[in-house]
């Protein structure tokens, strides 16, 4: 009879100590599933953004039956191919192995591996994208050498030649993302926003057939250059 207690009450114990775990361990997933709940829902709300759509006067209500009729494009503005190839997200972010000089340690869907004049500005302007309503967010930054090339060749295939190709991308050597000069944003709405109040803070919009592609073109406060047709007039 008297060995009942003992064991009783280490069970109790133990219970009592699991239940406590327990709650430390559900609430810090709770406190990560906040925090991730935030990036995701930026993520996603990011990627349901139609590529085509929205009139500047206000963000269509997104429960609206889409009628087809309604739609409207602007060609110009808004391509509706896709005209890169969706970046796959693994293989750059996997760097951890010992880093060989000059290998990616940045992410390419952040402003790490910007230029530091890139950098600076595009992260004052993000900062009042998101007071204004419009977070920015970045599809691609910085890209290695070997992942323009590659994207490069993968454009040739796409659209039949190399004149047609440099409408949309251009080799290494050309291509202002590797050397961290340009950025790819998202969704329409930062584009839209980054076009029309960019100039603030040196960013401009250089070309007519890439709404999503910025550089740190103009002086803080200056009118941004004229647009080029595509960056195929980099190579003229
Ligand atoms: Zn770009």
């Amino acid at each position: 009879m008297t060995n009942d207690l003992p064991p009783r009450r280490t069970f109790s114990v133990r219970a009592r100590l699991l239940s406590v775990t327990g709650l430390a361990v559900v609430a810090s997933v709770l406190i990560w599933h906040s925090q991730m709940a935030d990036l995701l829902a930026f993520d996603s709300a990011a990627d349901k953004q139609p590529v085509v759509a929205g009139g500047p006067g206000g963000s269509p209500p997104p429960q609206v039956p889409l009628k087809s009729t309604g739609v409207r494009k602007t060609p110009s503005e808004t391509p509706t191919v896709s005209p890169k190839p969706k970046p796959k997200k693994t293989p750059t972010k996997t760097s951890k192995t010992t880093g060989t000089a000059g290998k990616s340690q940045y992410s390419e869907e952040s402003i790490e591996g910007l230029s530091p004049k890139l950098r600076t500005r595009l992260t004052k302007a993000m900062t009042a994208a998101k007071a204004a309503g419009v977070p920015i967010r970045i599809n691609s930054g910085r890209r290695s050498a070997a992942k323009q090339r590659r994207l490069f060749n993968e454009a040739i295939k796409r659209y039949g030649s190399y004149q047609a190709a440099i409408r949309w991308v251009l080799p290494p050597d050309k291509s202002a993302h590797v050397q961290g000069k340009a950025v790819d944003i998202a969704p329409q709405a930062a584009m839209v926003w980054l076009n029309k109040y960019g100039y603030r803070y040196g960013i401009c919009r250089p070309y007519d057939n890439e709404p999503w592609h910025f550089e740190a073109l103009t002086t803080p406060g200056k009118k941004c250059p004229p647009r080029k047709t595509s960056s195929a007039a980099e190579l003229g």
